[in-house]
């Protein structure tokens, strides 16, 4: 309805501002100027016009395409927003990242791959979205002196438990056995981790890795990440290095424009390393900055359009598209979400989505508002027991009533 869209993969979500200008510049020139920051820390330029290869030609000069065309899809690896800086963090993931982007690239077989088969490494930091599923998951800790790599499958280490670790010296070599196994056991319509473990167990899914792995694979019963410090993507926080500290905004669901781009790329020169690094949360974060300097910032920031306060409603929702751009939305979702945040008192993470399809989610939210016809919504709650968004608890609410609803839960929560 509103022309292409142009995806940029952006390796842990980082950009520097002079790719961040060359994104905003090509949004401008070529497109509607619509950018978007995805639930898997990736930008997609909105409303592209026909002129593919004059949009994507100063992208690729950059430095924001893959190393070579067919591995554009299977670069989907995601770190902490704050890897490597994290004062909390058992590792510095990057190395790994690195060693594990650079073989994504270079292997053709890896382009067999899903478009969305995905990888997440976590260095147990503070600020990690541990609830995205993905095909593999690993997460670093440390037993006995030994710094290992737990890891699952089909799932996300806030909920699930691991399958075993391996100590991390292996985990590139881990990594590499888990997805050519994928490759040579799951039949073509098995796309994702959770349709081969349909008709292959976990447990057997490992045993057949064993026989891959040069190390014995270390089993895990009582292991569980650990979820006691995790921090919000919203605000100023220290690094590890003294004196340094990482500031972080949200874009108003989830969108920016080509001024506001330029405009985080200027401050990330000015405060920060020259580098922005977008979020899982539709977020993006700001390090390096010096710790004096980050109240200026937040001002600057929050001037820019970027909502800076973790206590703002807004900041907390999410919507798709919706009907404005999109022939399935049933609901202009964008403009019901923003209508729904000036009715709430207090932050709730709450879901729009304009069809079943829930493209702006990548788990199940606490609440999900399922467009049934414009501004009319079923509200359903998360329940783990229940599949989909979770249980229908309202059908063909307006918004009002709907802001309404939550409002009143909200309140008896907090009485109980
Ligand atoms: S969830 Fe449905 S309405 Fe929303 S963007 Fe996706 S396909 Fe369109």
């Amino acid at each position: 309805m509103d022309g292409g869209i142009c995806r940029v993969k952006l390796a842990g979500g980082v950009i520097t501002a002079q790719q961040a200008r060359a994104v905003a510049d090509v949004a401008q020139r070529y497109a509607n100027g619509v950018i978007e920051a995805t639930n898997r820390s990736n930008l997609q330029i909105r409303g592209v016009g026909t002129e593919h290869a004059a949009l994507i030609e100063p992208l690729l000069a950059a430095g924001l395409g893959p190393a070579n065309a067919a591995s554009d899809d299977v670069r989907n690896l995601m770190l902490s927003p704050t890897a490597g800086i994290d004062p909390y963090q058992t590792i510095d993931t990057w190395p790994l990242a690195r060693q594990i982007l650079a073989s994504l690239e270079s292997t053709p077989r890896f382009a067999e791959l899903s478009a969305k088969f995905a990888v997440q490494l976590d260095g147990a930091e503070a600020l990690a979205m541990l609830e995205h599923h993905h095909d593999l998951w690993l997460s670093a800790f440390v037993c006995n002196g030994q710094t290992l790599l737990a890891f699952g499958l089909a799932g996300c280490p806030a909920h699930d438990a691991p399958l075993g670790a391996v100590p991390l010296a292996h985990g590139h070599e881990l990594v590499m056995a888990v997805l050519t196994l994928f490759l040579d056991v799951a039949r073509p319509e098995q796309t994702r981790m959770r349709h081969l473990l349909k008709d292959l167990s976990a447990a057997d899914f490992v045993e057949q890795l064993a026989l891959r792995m040069p190390v014995p694979i270390a089993p895990l019963t009582d292991w569980r990440r650990d979820q006691t410090v995790l921090q919000s993507p919203i605000g100023t926080y220290p690094q590890r290095e003294r004196g340094r500290v990482h500031v972080g905004a949200a874009l108003v669901l989830g969108r920016l424009d080509a001024a506001m781009l330029n405009g985080l790329a200027q401050l990330a020169s000015e405060y920060g390393n020259g580098t922005l690094r977008f979020t899982p949360w539709q977020s993006v974060l700001l390090p390096d900055v010096r710790a004096e300097d980050a109240a200026l910032l937040t001002q600057r920031l929050h001037a820019l359009g970027l909502l800076c306060e973790a206590q703002d409603p807004l900041a907390h929702l999410i919507a798709c598209t919706g009907s404005s751009a999109c022939a399935k939305g049933l609901a202009d979702t964008k403009a019901d979400a923003r209508h729904l945040a000036t009715l709430l008192s207090q932050p709730q993470t709450i879901h729009l989505t304009g069809c079943q399809r829930a493209c702006a989610a990548a788990h199940v939210a606490p609440v999900t508002l399922l467009a049934v016809a414009p501004g009319h919504y079923d509200l359903y709650l998360r329940a783990p027991e229940h599949a989909g968004f979770g249980v229908l608890r309202e059908r063909n609410l307006t918004i009002e009533a709907a802001g309404a609803w939550l409002e009143a839960r909200q309140r008896s929560n907090t009485d109980d």
